[in-house]
């Protein structure tokens, strides 16, 4: 497998531009610690960019801001208000901070009334009842955390699958173009080399994709 971008993968993500701003910006990363999961961006045009940065940072395996280890030490959940069975929403997670600061603005914080059953507030900043939660777009620091947790190498295939991608040799046209000696697979791993009815109006197959296994 090869990294970083090629022409053919970025052709390809081009209709989905402004995500693929955010992914150039971060020029990261590697396979999440709990495996990958897939989100889903019917109509990615019509995406605002905060709600994409945050389920994909969801996606790299980031949890909620306010539910962070060390959360109490900087906001008070007000359990009274919460919407009746969303009080799970709130839970804290042993959560590794990577060093950095708890972040008020993190694109990944719910807003001061998430959830709320009353329009009152469900989290308040500790010592400052006027702080701003959460952000429409992803913040600095949320940056330099998925900068922290992951190297420089996978990062592009792994958010292309974020993105909905699958393997290149997993297009609906592959046989075409390739030949998958099934008897050589390692047991249990047949399904890795499964075809998926794809849609490869964009592009011709491309050996050499970022989302191309290697041999
Ligand atoms: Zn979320
Ligand atoms: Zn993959």
């Amino acid at each position: 497998m090869q990294f970083g971008l090629s022409y053919a993968n970025l052709k390809m993500t081009t209709i989905m531009t402004p995500i693929v701003l955010f992914l150039l910006f971060l020029s990261l990363t590697a396979i999440p610690p709990g495996g990958r999961q897939y989100i889903s961006l019917q109509r990615p045009g019509c995406v605002r960019s905060g709600v994409v940065h945050h389920e994909i940072l969801h996606a790299l395996g980031f949890h909620h801001e306010q539910s962070r280890s060390d959360r109490d030490r900087f906001v008070t959940i007000n359990y009274a208000n919460i919407q009746p069975g969303r009080q799970r929403n709130f839970r804290k997670v042993q959560t590794n901070n990577l060093g950095t600061s708890y972040n008020y603005r993190s694109v990944m914080h719910y807003r001061k009334t998430s959830f709320s059953r009353n329009g009152l507030p469900t989290i308040v900043a500790k010592g400052n009842p006027n702080q701003i939660l959460g952000s429409s777009f992803i913040t600095y620091s949320d940056i330099i955390r998925v900068r922290r947790l992951y190297g420089c190498r996978v990062v592009h295939h792994e958010i292309l699958h974020a993105l909905g991608f699958h393997h290149e040799q997993s297009h609906s046209d592959r046989d075409k173009y390739v030949t998958i000696n099934h008897t050589n697979i390692q047991p249990g791993k047949e399904k890795n080399f499964r075809k998926v009815q794809t849609n490869n109006s964009y592009t011709d197959y491309y050996y050499r994709s970022v989302m191309h296994y290697g041999e």
